[in-house]
């Protein structure tokens, strides 16, 4: 199984480069947003919990995403990976995902960071603001709190991956498609 981590910065196009990796490499797409979004929709005990903590821009704690990715590992059937979107967002959940997969036998395949600057994390935020309806995009003091949140939890494994020689940083400015070609140049080489 391949097991690769899409990371950036908020707004860096994670979600929109994961369509085209899913569909190329027969990945199962886990986004740990897209997951407590759905929990949030439904109304479960963890959905109200987590929907306090979004909407301030904050990180829902740790042993909830880990939960949440441990029990796709286990359930989703029929792929030939996983393709991690959001997660991990901290030392401690890249940590735990070491665990996590080393107890399934399983390494990980390679971080691939798309890398954009904040100026143009502003922008592209604003703009899915207004496609996707997301009110975690809507507010800039929201928006802010996110981009801090990243360069103080989330930067730090940028470190911590290059370290075991697992990161791959390509440019995610340019358009969708030009970003997509230079994912494919790098994941040939995964
Ligand atoms: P995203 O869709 O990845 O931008 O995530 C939206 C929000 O969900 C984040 O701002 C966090 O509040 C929460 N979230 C998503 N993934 C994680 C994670 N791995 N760890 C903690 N909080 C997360």
């Amino acid at each position: 199984m391949k097991y690769y981590i899409l990371f950036g910065p908020p707004g860096a196009g994670k979600g929109t480069q994961a369509g085209a990796m899913v569909e190329n490499y027969h990945l199962c797409h886990l986004s740990t947003g897209e997951l407590l979004r759905s929990e949030i929709a439904a109304g479960t005990p963890l959905g109200l919990q987590a929907k306090q903590l979004i909407e301030k821009g904050c990180l829902v704690p740790d042993e909830v995403v880990e939960g949440m990715i441990e029990t796709q590992f286990d359930t989703v059937k029929g792929v030939e990976g996983f393709l991690l979107d959001g997660f991990p967002r901290t030392v401690a959940q890249a940590e735990a995902l070491e665990g996590i997969l080393a107890a399934r036998g399983e390494v990980l395949t390679g971080v691939v960071s798309l890398m954009i600057p904040d100026e143009m994390v502003h922008e592209r935020i604003a703009h899915r603001a207004q496609i996707e309806g997301r009110a975690d995009d809507a507010c800039p003091e929201i928006v802010d709190n996110r981009i801090r949140t990243y360069h103080e939890k989330t930067e730090p494994l940028i470190a911590f991956y290059r370290k075991i020689g697992k990161y791959h940083e390509i440019d995610g400015a340019g358009t969708v498609d030009e970003v997509r070609a230079r994912i494919a140049s790098l994941v040939e080489t995964l």
